[in-house]
Parts: structure tokens; sequence; C-alpha cells
């Protein structure tokens, strides 16, 4: 009668059910990741569009899962924010990004993203500066890239460590920009020190009006002196649009692709610099 009953409540099993367990599960295997040190980091060429040359690089997570092979973020980050484990991956990130990145000659950057999760934690300003202290990164070296999401909660905590982080000289990128609800809203309210424009503009070179949206973006954005990261650039076609629209960098495949940490000193001391 167990097994039938037990039977029963598996037939009447949505998929959300199945779901919720095979992502509890995912969680649990996360936790093991972290102990285990299966999580890396890669590294994508940010290029300046004035010097030809490489101005700093964005750290992306991957997860090295025993069966699955490499994950990439969108397999693990959803969940890793639904959980709560985005604080301590997020905290290992910083760290591993600004470690690596010490090994890197001056003014070379690193941007790492940064979840509304972590932004809301008291913790975060301690986890930046435990960050720059111990790998011995200026803090002008490191950018902090969130999006339009994180703002949406207008929250105290968010604001002020912000403001913090700032006063540091930590700088602060808007991430995927355009593709939230208010993103003038943001500009009004906030200082970036960068804007990084998300692929679906850069890819909409045809359309008059992307066009017309991707100049006033570049265009507003420069006015206030951040600089303007085109992202996904992947062909003639897309650099030549958004060198034209005025994009102080660019960063896509038809550069480099995000590269795992032993390639980037090779890579700098081929003379990519400038
Ligand atoms: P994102 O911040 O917008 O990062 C850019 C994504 O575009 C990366 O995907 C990168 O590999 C990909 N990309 C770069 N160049 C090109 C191109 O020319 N064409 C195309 N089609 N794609 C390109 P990835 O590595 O899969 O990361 C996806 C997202 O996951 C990131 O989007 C970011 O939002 C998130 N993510 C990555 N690493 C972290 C992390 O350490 N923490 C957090 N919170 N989120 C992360
Ligand atoms: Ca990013
Ligand atoms: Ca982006
Ligand atoms: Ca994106």
């Amino acid at each position: 009668a167990k097994a039938a009953g037990r039977n029963t409540y598996r037939l009447g099993d949505s998929e959300a059910d199945a779901a919720a367990e095979s992502s509890g599960l995912l969680v649990a295997e996360m936790k093991g990741a972290m102990k285990r040190g299966d999580f890396l980091l890669n590294y994508q060429p940010i290029i300046d569009l004035a010097t030809g040359g490489i101005a700093g690089f964005e750290a992306l997570v991957r997860w090295r899962h025993p069966c699955k092979g490499e994950l990439s973020p969108s397999a693990f980050i959803p969940l890793a924010e639904e959980s709560g484990l985005i604080v301590p991956l997020g905290a290992w990130v910083l760290k591993e990004a600004c470690r690596e990145a010490a090994a890197w000659p001056e003014p070379l950057r690193i941007a790492v993203n940064v979840s509304a999760i972590q932004f809301q934690q008291i913790s975060m300003e301690e986890t930046v500066r435990h960050a720059l202290a111990t790998s011995g990164l200026a803090p002008h070296r490191l950018e902090l890239e969130i999006t339009e999401t994180m703002l949406m909660q207008k929250s105290d905590t968010v604001c002020r460590t912000m403001e913090r982080l700032r006063s540091l000289g930590v700088r602060i990128a808007l991430d995927d920009f355009g593709t939230g609800y208010s993103s003038l809203s943001y500009l009004h309210q906030f200082s970036f020190d960068t804007i990084k424009i998300d692929r679906s503009f850069v890819a909409g070179s045809e359309n008059p009006k992307t066009v017309a949206i991707t100049r006033a973006i570049v265009a507003l954005g420069t006015s206030f002196g951040a600089r303007v990261i085109a992202e996904g650039v992947e062909t003639e076609e897309h650099l030549a649009f958004v060198r034209t629209a005025g994009c102080t960098d660019v960063q896509g495949f038809l550069f480099d692709p995000p590269l795992p940490a032993e390639a980037i000193v090779p890579l700098i001391e081929s003379g990519r610099l400038r």
C-alpha cells in the first residue's frame, strides 16, 4: 500500500516538483564543488578602440562539473542566486579575479560581474576590501559590473555600498545597458564609470531604429565621461557600426573568446597591449 501510495504521488507529481528536486540536487552539488575548487574563471579581453590594445578583461565564471562537463553561468547562476549560494561563490569570484589580475601589468583592469543579492549584503564592502587587500590589486583596477535589475530595488544598502566602493576608487559599470525598462532613470540617479551596451544593439545595424538608439546611448554615456563598451562584437560589420557610433571599447568573438587564466600573461606579452 505504501508503494502504491508513493506511486500515486509520483503520478500526480508535477514537472515543477521534478524540477525542484533536480535543482535541490544541483544546489547540493554546487556546495561540494565550491569546497573542491571545481569553479574556474575565464577572462575575455576588452579592447580600447583608441589604441587598439587591451584595456582589461572581464572575468566569467565556469563550473567544471564531474559528469556534465564545463557548465556556463546560465546553467547555475540563477540557482545560486535563488539559494543564496551566490554570496560565497561571488566572494570567491572576486577574490580569485583580483588575485589573477594583480599579476598583470598596470593599468590593465579586471571587470567582475556582481549579482544584486551580493550587493544587498552588509558584508559586500568588506568582501571587496578583502579581495583587494589579499591580492594587493589597486582599487582603480577593479570594475564591478552590475545590471539594472540590481538597481530596481532602490535599497539603501545597495546605494550606500556603491558609494562607499566608489570612494575607495573601485569602478562601477552598468551591464547589459538598454535591456531593462528604465535605463535612463538609472543614468540619472547613479554615476557609472562604464556603460556596457548589450549585444542585441550591437547586432542591430540593419535596423534604423536600433542604430539611432545605439548612437543616442553612446552619446549620452560619453557625455557623462563614462567609457562605453560594445559587447558581443562578432563581425567586422559590428565593429564598424559601434566604432562610428562612438563606443570607446569593444569586446567579442571577433577579437577573443573568454580565455583560460594561463592564456592571459602570454597574450599580454605578445604585445597586444598597445
Ligand atoms: P554578461 O555579463 O553579459 O557576459 C557576456 C557574455 O557574452 C558571456 O557569456 C560571454 O562569454 C559572452 N560573449 C562574449 N563575446 C561574445 C560574442 O561575441 N558573441 C556572443 N554571442 N556572446 C559573447 P557567459 O560567460 O556565458 O556568461 C553569461 C552571463 O553570466 C554573463 O553575461 C553574466 O551575466 C553572468 N556571469 C558570468 N560570470 C558571472 C559571475 O562571476 N558572477 C555573476 N553574478 N554572474 C556571472
Ligand atoms: Ca558582464
Ligand atoms: Ca553584458
Ligand atoms: Ca548579458
